[in-house]
């Protein structure tokens, strides 16, 4: 019986390669306490670090403090609170919304910060980590001052934690919606019952670059609440926005008014059919926006879901007129960036035409993609031009 966990070789080799999970089946000695942190020691007992301990899930440890003498408590948290916010510093203030803490990337482990103007939306996706509610919490409201913070405890992840998916308020008071400023354009984020934490904070900077791309005939597929699409037309003449929820084209509308843009035409459709049709029409986009759901939510889905991306894709670059201009994107953690790029490929010699590969993409400042922690990064994109 003992407080600490003891780990495998194997468990303590990940953590010394730069990887803060250990799973079930390298803890050779499992702590005889509830979730929240525990002391992990090697083999030989030597102590490696403290960890948030989740009994129920197969991730079991994720590396807090490789210091022996660590004390994980509010102080602690407000100390990696201000590293992440340092490392966000060159931001700037084109932005009224960002992601204040990416978990691993930024050494809190399933703890996720999204900032919308005064709020803060936040996500606790370990058991380990909710033990720590109360002082992650005191120190979010000792280090940022925010007039709310709302836990968006509905993911999915959270049933593998054995914790219940909740959408709770934890300090102050957080309206329904809130008015994100990005980068010239304006919109409305949904802190309780949007996608995420209420927005696609991922793509800011992906989202700018398209709009200062585009030109002629835009389309913006998948558009959600419009974030493509309202940068698109600044500059394209015309902007379809197409997307299957009704209630997210209901949105992407109050947010086209609040920027008082008229150029975009709202349709409800399965983006698939409305691809194929626009190509059996020999309809031509001289600027076309791809940024679909995960197709791949779990590695088994990969087949089926790069016939999916190669489907659009190769149908956009169909649609392009000559020197159009294709953004395309994927969220799928499990299509790494050579798949992604391979896919691409495919696509571009089944189409026929040649096709200008002009930026590679990835994710911006506030989402940072540790190389040796994989998990980190999830969004590829890339910047196509027809010939
Ligand atoms: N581009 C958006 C985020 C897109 S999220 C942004 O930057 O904010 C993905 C969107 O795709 C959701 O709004 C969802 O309703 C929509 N969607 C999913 N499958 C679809 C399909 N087959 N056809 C059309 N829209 C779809």
């Amino acid at each position: 019986m003992s407080a600490d966990a003891v780990v495998s070789r194997k468990g303590a080799h990940r953590w010394a390669s730069g990887h803060p999970w250990i799973y079930r089946s390298d803890v050779t000695r499992r702590p005889d306490v509830a979730a929240g942190a525990v002391l992990v020691r090697d083999t030989g007992r030597r102590p490696l670090g403290w960890a948030l301990w989740s009994p129920a899930s197969e991730i079991s440890l994720r590396l807090l403090d490789a210091h022996a003498d660590a004390v994980i408590d509010t102080e602690w948290w407000r100390g990696r609170l201000r590293a992440s916010a340092a490392r966000r510093s060159s931001l700037g203030d084109d932005t009224s919304a960002w992601r204040v803490v990416h978990a691993e990337a930024d050494g809190c482990p399933s703890l996720v910060v999204d900032r919308y103007d005064v709020w803060l939306v936040i996500q606790l996706l370990s058991a380990g980590l909710e033990a720590f509610r109360a002082p992650i919490v005191d120190a979010l409201v000792d280090a940022f001052a925010p007039a709310g913070v709302l836990a968006r405890n509905d993911a999915a992840v959270r049933t593998k934690e054995a914790l219940t998916r909740e959408t709770v308020l934890l300090a102050g008071d957080v309206p329904r919606e809130i008015e994100v400023r990005e980068h010239g354009v304006r919109y409305l984020a949904a802190p309780w019952d949007g996608q995420k934490t209420g927005a696609f904070l991922d793509q800011r900077e992906n989202r700018m670059l398209a709009g200062q791309l585009a030109r002629g005939r835009a389309l913006d597929c998948f558009s959600y609440h419009g974030s493509f699409a309202l940068h698109l037309a600044r500059r394209a003449d015309r902007v379809t926005a197409v997307d299957s929820s009704l209630a997210a084209l209901a949105r992407a509308r109050e947010n086209a008014a609040r920027n008082a843009i008229d150029t975009i035409d709202f349709v409800e459709a399965d983006v698939f059919d409305f691809l194929r049709e626009a190509e059996s029409r020999g309809d031509r986009y001289e600027t076309i926006v791809l940024d679909p759901p995960a197709f791949a939510k779990t590695r088994g889905a990969l087949a089926s879901a790069l016939r999916g991306y190669k489907e659009i894709n190769l149908r956009a670059m169909r649609l392009l007129s000559s020197g159009g201009i294709l953004f395309t994107a994927s969220c799928s953690f499990h299509l790494s960036k050579p798949l992604f790029l391979e896919m691409l490929t495919r696509a571009a010699a089944d189409s026929g035409r040649r096709m200008i590969l002009r930026h590679f993409l990835g994710q911006p400042l506030d989402h940072p993609e540790v190389l040796t922690i994989p998990e980190t990064g999830y969004i590829k994109a890339a910047v196509i031009e027809a010939d």
